[in-house]
């Protein structure tokens, strides 16, 4: 017997209908690439992104055209998240820091007909035009421009678009397993592997970041993702804020610390979300302008792992809850979030502290299980690392173009990270499979080193590798950028590990460089660190 319940599907368009209807006057704040906030409010998104659907169709696009964006965040990007995929198109976002040849790759492999850029990008576009002939239409995130329409033949502009797109346009219905959306990976090994979304994954994802032990963001809320609309879509921020009819805050290209400090304080940020190195550059700012972050309650870091040194500085000196998240683009993103349970309420104050430390627990929807390489469950104890294995609402199933086969193995996506999970379900990251450091049969995490070191105050920055070495077969160097003005010596910094960790543990070298390579989304570059120090430790 079939339940008898109204059958509406779980769409993109639903959400921004929401706001528009429910919140039209809530304001969306947007640093525009040329500098300067515009405020619009959720009714005018709403409105123009409506227009905006009903002007892509008119162009003649198929149902399921990519339409990629190569943008900051601002308004106009946050229109064409849901214009596009609410018009049953999809929305493809596309990293700005890849290579020239990734973004020839991902945009052709995409197949994408039409192409939003923000002006930073004219002079990437212009270059890679002849290599991307499938593209029929290129569209400046602006007003018409004459010297944007020299640089690029047949330039169109996105205001001028909207135009022609009618107010009362009608949303196209359809199944809500409909892709609405692409990312790929960044791809540190081979090509980047695109991941499509679908309107039912992407309106579950936002209810779970909606929980109150996950984001848990608001109407009272005014939210800034400062991770940019082209990595996993911003985390899914935009669908979770049009949600509730959060008030948004779109910090455009400025994502160093006086212009961050400057936007939460001038449009009284309460949620911030970004990777751990943007929060070091807000941290040092704040401290140096004198800023308070007074309107900041909550912070989310997610993408690597988070140093507690930072969750300890954002709480101790600006009272701001931290909330370590971690997920992967295959998982929409979010995968888990760290928040107490009830029992924990009385525990002493530094256990608490501590247990906020680790990636935290899955929300509903997804499932983790950890399991050795034969496949094997092993006990969720907090000891026991093994291969960490998902499945759930938001996950993928088979990568875009590739067979469901060449990416699960018996259901479970394997994320590539080896982990612990504890009886209660709150996971630790210990490292990516390929980085965890494999010294005499024992595994070192890199990540609990770098953790440790990264609190050492001559230290700007730190990574650990697993070098070759004659005994053990791999022993752990540290790889270590000073602090301005600082030259620590090695014995200075190895001191930071003692009582901290197991004395095997700690690193064998020392090596000290000026920066760490990172790939396009912020992720230190391990597999070029062991090339340059992989055999420091030999002869
Ligand atoms: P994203 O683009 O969301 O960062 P990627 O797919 O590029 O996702 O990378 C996902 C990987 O990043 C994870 O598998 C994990 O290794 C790492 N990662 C993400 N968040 C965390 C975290 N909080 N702690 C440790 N590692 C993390």
């Amino acid at each position: 017997m079939l339940g008898q319940m109204m059958n509406y599907p779980l769409t993109i368009s639903s959400l921004v209908d929401h706001a528009a209807r429910y919140h039209a006057e809530t304001v969306i704040s947007s640093v525009n690439t040329g500098g300067g906030v515009e405020e619009t409010n959720w009714g005018t998104v709403g409105a123009n992104s409506r227009r905006l659907g009903d002007a892509l169709l008119k162009l003649g696009l198929e149902p399921q055209a990519r339409c990629a964006t190569i943008a900051w965040n601002n308004r106009r990007h946050l229109e064409i998240y849901f214009g596009v995929s609410g018009a049953g198109l999809v929305c493809h976002t596309i990293n700005p820091r890849l290579f020239p040849e990734q973004l020839i790759y991902i945009i052709n492999h995409a197949e994408d007909r039409v192409l939003f850029i923000d002006r930073t990008f004219v002079p990437l576009v212009k270059a890679i035009r002849d290599k991307i002939p499938g593209v029929q239409h290129i569209v400046l995130m602006e007003g018409r421009d004459e010297d944007a329409a020299a640089e690029i033949e047949g330039l169109e502009f996105y205001d001028a678009l909207v135009e022609t797109g009618a107010p009362d346009f009608e949303w196209p219905e359809f199944d809500e397993n409909t892709a609405s959306s692409l990312c790929y990976t960044s791809g540190t090994t081979g090509n980047p592997k695109g991941v499509l979304y679908s309107h039912r994954s992407t309106v579950l994802h936002a209810f779970a970041f909606n929980t109150p032990d996950c984001i848990g963001v608001s109407a009272r809320d005014v939210v800034l993702p400062v991770v940019p609309m082209f990595h996993v879509n911003a985390w899914g921020t935009p669908y979770a804020c049009a949600q509730v009819g959060a008030r948004m805050v779109l910090p455009g290209p400025g994502l160093d610390g006086p212009s961050l400090v400057k936007l939460i304080d001038g449009c009284k940020v309460s949620i911030a979300l970004g990777v751990p190195t943007i929060w070091l550059g807000l941290l040092g700012e704040a401290a140096a302008s004198g800023s308070q972050l007074a309107s900041l309650k909550r912070t989310v870091v997610g993408g690597s792992a988070c140093p507690p040194s930072m969750i300890a500085a954002f709480r101790e000196k600006y009272d701001v809850e931290l909330i370590h998240a971690w997920g992967m683009t295959e998982m929409s993103p979010l995968g888990s979030s760290n928040q107490p349970l009830a029992k924990h309420a009385d525990l002493p104050i530094e256990a608490q502290h501590k247990l906020r430390e680790n990636q935290g627990r899955p929300p509903w929807g997804v499932e983790l299980e950890i399991m050795d390489e034969d496949g094997n469950p092993l006990p969720h104890d907090g000891e026991a690392q093994g291969a960490l294995m998902v499945r759930g609402h938001w996950i993928l199933d088979s990568y875009f173009l590739k067979s469901r086969d060449e990416t699960l193995t018996n259901g479970w996506f394997d994320t590539g990270d080896v982990a612990t999970l504890d009886p209660d379900g709150y996971l630790s990251i210990k490292d990516r499979s390929k980085d965890i450091i494999k010294s005499g049969g024992e595994w070192i995490s890199s990540v609990d080193l770098e953790n440790i070191a990264i609190a050492h105050p001559a230290l700007a920055d730190a990574a650990v590798i697993g070098a070759r070495h004659e005994k053990w077969d791999e022993r752990p160097v540290l790889v270590a950028v000073p602090a301005e003005g600082q030259s620590p010596s090695e014995a200075e910094v190895l001191e930071v590990f003692e009582g901290k960790i197991a004395k095997w543990q700690v690193p064998d070298k020392v090596v000290f460089t000026d920066v760490l390579p990172r790939n396009a989304t912020g992720k230190v570059l391990k597999r070029t660190l062991r090339d340059a120090f992989g055999e420091v430790l030999i002869g």
